[in-house]
């Protein structure tokens, strides 16, 4: 017999009370809406510049060298390049 473990994501921030937060982060974030999980990142960010070594720009960098590497992979799997 299996069992379902229910485990559901935390936000895991340190509270002033030095417990952790255990609100749900926000969607498509790692913390919740009090600790930073509504700040805007990247360019729609007030401070965004586009420019330089930015934490988004380099996620973003990271993410296209992905996609070349899965699409070469993909092109050497099915023999189009050798
Ligand atoms: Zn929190």
């Amino acid at each position: 017999m299996t069992y379902m473990v229910k485990t559901y994501v935390v936000c895991g921030a340190k509270t002033r009370g030095g417990t952790t937060c255990a609100r749900r982060p926000s969607l498509g974030r790692n913390r919740c809406k009090l600790h930073g999980g509504a700040s805007p990142r990247g360019n729609h960010h007030w401070n965004w510049q586009g420019k330089g070594q930015s934490r988004e720009m380099r996620r973003r960098e990271a993410a296209g060298l992905k996609r070349v590497r899965d699409l070469v992979k993909t092109a050497k799997a099915i023999g189009l390049i050798r």
